[in-house]
C-alpha cells in the first residue's frame, strides 16, 4: 500500500530559504487554471496561498478535481516567476483528494458574492474565504491580549454558571426554560456572581456568552454574545476606565503588531493609541445635544438617535460618565455629590456602546432600597446579598462586549460577521 503523505508546512512557511527542498502541503484546491502548457493549482490553507505547478504528464491527474476539495499533495519549492509571490511549489505527487460536490452552496472565494444570510447556512465553507477566516483570526488574538493584560493587572480567570435558578438581575429579558421540575434561566450577565467573587479573590475576570431575550433585530444585537466582565475590591469606576483603556489599547497594538490591522484604513484605532480616550460627562453630552437642535431631556435614556448625533460629534472611543442613576442598575452606586447621578460610565465607539461600567453599591440595606425602587422583590435577592454582610468592601467593574470590539476594530458593519454561528431572533442554526 502506497504510504500517506503528511503535511510538512503551512502556505506561510513557503519561503525563498528553502527554495530546493521537497514539502508536502495540504489545504483546499481555490482555483485550476489550465493555460496549455502547464496547468497551476492554487491550494489554500489558513495562513494563505500556495501556487502548484503541474507538468503535462500530470495533467490527467489534477484536470478534473472540482475545485474546494481537499488534498494533500508533494512537490519541490522553486522560485516563482510571478510577480505576487517569491515561491511555488512544482508538483511532484498527489496524495489523497477528499471531493467537494458541486454545485456549491456559496463560492467562498468570493468571486461570486452571496448575502450574509447564504454565507451563514454555509459557515464552515465560508471560512475558506481569507477575509472572512481573518476576522476569526484577530478574534482569536484579541482574546489572548485581554487574557494576558487582565493576569498582568492581578485579574483571576473565573467561570461562573450560564444556569440560574432565579431571574438574578431581574430583568425581563431572559430566556426561561424547564429545569426538570422547576424553571430555570440563561444567565444575562455575570454581575451577580463576580461582585460576590471579589470578597476574596479580590480582582476576577470572565470571558463567556449571555443570553439576552430580546427581539432586537440590529447589527449589534445578538441574543447570544460574549463579554469580558471584569470586577474588582478596592478599585472605582474611574480605575475600571483606565483600565479597560489600556486593555483596548493592547488589543489593538498587539493586532497591529501581528499585521492584522491597517493604520492606514483605520484612522480612529491609530489615533485611539496615541491619545486618551475623551471623558465626557451625561450632562455634557446632554449640553451638547441640545447646541446641535437634538430634543434631548436631562435624565432621559439617550436614543439611538441620540447617540448616532454624538458618534458624529466624537468619532473615536468616548466614555460618557455619571448617568442618573435611575437609568442604571439597582447594584451601581449613586454619587456622592448628586445623588440623582451615579458614579458609572459607558465606553463608546463612536454610535456604539462597547462597555457599560460602573462602581457598586456594597450597602446591602441601601440595594434593598434601590430594588424596591425598581419594582424588585429585596427578598428574591436574599441569597446574594447575605454576602454583603461578610466584610464586602468597596468594588467596581464592568462588561465589554467582546463581538462589539472586534466587529468595530475589523470594520465590520455587522457584528454576525465576527460571530461564527451567530444567533438572533431568527437564527438559531447551523
Ligand atoms: P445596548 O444598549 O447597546 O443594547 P446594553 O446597555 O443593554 O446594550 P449592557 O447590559 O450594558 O448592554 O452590557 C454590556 C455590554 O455588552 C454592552 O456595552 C455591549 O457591548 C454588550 N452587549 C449587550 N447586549 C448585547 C447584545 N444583545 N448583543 C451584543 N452585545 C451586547
Ligand atoms: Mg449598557
Amino acid at each position: 500500500m502506497k504510504e500517506k503523505l503528511k503535511r510538512t508546512n503551512f502556505a506561510k512557511e513557503l519561503r525563498e530559504d528553502i527554495i530546493g527542498q521537497k514539502v508536502n502541503v495540504a489545504g483546499w484546491i481555490e482555483d485550476i487554471r489550465d493555460i496549455g502548457k502547464i496547468i497551476f493549482l492554487v491550494i489554500r490553507d489558513i495562513t494563505g496561498p500556495i501556487q502548484v505547478i503541474v507538468d503535462p504528464e500530470k495533467f490527467s491527474q489534477v484536470r478534473d478535481i472540482p475545485r474546494q476539495s481537499s488534498i494533500i499533495l508533494s512537490g519541490t519549492i522553486q522560485r516563482s516567476k510571478a510577480k505576487e509571490m517569491k515561491v511555488e511549489l512544482k508538483l511532484e505527487e498527489i496524495g489523497e483528494i477528499y471531493y467537494s460536490k458541486h454545485p456549491l452552496p456559496i463560492d467562498p472565494t468570493g468571486r461570486l458574492e452571496s448575502s450574509i444570510d447564504k454565507r451563514l447556512n454555509a459557515r464552515a465553507l465560508d471560512l475558506r474565504n481569507e477575509n472572512v477566516s481573518k476576522l476569526f483570526v484577530i478574534r482569536s488574538h484579541a482574546l489572548e491580549i485581554v487574557r494576558q493584560t487582565l493576569r498582568e493587572m492581578a485579574f483571576l480567570e473565573v467561570n461562573t454558571p450560564k444556569i440560574i435558578g432565579s431571574a438574578s438581575e431581574g430583568g425581563a429579558n431572559l430566556f426561561e426554560f424547564d429545569y426538570f421540575k422547576n424553571k430555570a434561566y440563561l444567565a444575562q450577565s455575570p454581575q451577580l456572581y463576580k461582585e460576590q467573587l471579589i470578597l476574596a479573590l479580590d480582582r476576577v475576570f470572565e470571558i463567556a456568552p449571555y443570553f439576552r431575550a430580546e427581539n432586537s433585530n440590529t447589527v449589534r444585537h445578538l441574543t447570544e454574545f460574549y463579554s469580558v466582565d471584569i470586577e474588582g475590591a478596592f478599585l472605582d469606576y474611574y480605575d475600571i476606565m483606565e483600565i479597560m483603556e489600556r486593555l483596548i489599547k493592547n488589543v489593538i497594538i498587539g493586532i497591529h503588531n501581528l499585521g492584522y490591522l491597517d493604520f492606514k484604513t483605520n484612522e480612529f484605532v491609530k489615533k485611539a493609541i496615541e491619545t486618551k480616550f475623551e471623558r465626557l460627562t451625561y450632562q455634557a453630552c446632554i449640553q451638547e445635544l441640545k447646541e446641535n437642535g437634538e430634543n434631548v431631556v436631562y435624565g432621559d435614556d439617550l436614543s439611538d438617535l441620540s447617540l448616532r448625533k454624538l458618534g458624529d460629534l466624537h468619532p473615536g472611543f468616548y466614555f460618557i460618565t455619571e448617568w442618573p442613576l435611575k437609568l442604571k442598575p439597582f447594584y451601581i452606586l449613586e454619587n456622592e455629590n448628586d445623588h440623582f447621578l451615579s458614579d458609572s460610565f459607558d465606553l463608546q465607539l463612536g454610535y456604539l456602546e462597547l462597555i457599560s461600567g460602573g462602581s457598586r453599591q456594597y450597602d446591602p440595606h441601601k440595594i434593598r432600597n434601590r430594588l424596591a425602587d425598581q419594582g424588585l422583590q429585596p427578598d428574591n435577592f436574599s441569597e446574594h446579598l447575605k454576602v454583603f454582610d461578610w466584610g464586602m468592601p468597596p468594588h467596581a467593574g464592568c462588561g465589554l462586549g467582546l463581538d462589539r470590539l472586534i466587529m468595530s476594530l475589523t470594520g465590520s458593519v455587522n457584528i454576525r460577521e465576527v460571530v461564527l454561528y451567530p444567533r438572533d431572533p431568527d437564527r438559531i442554526s447551523p
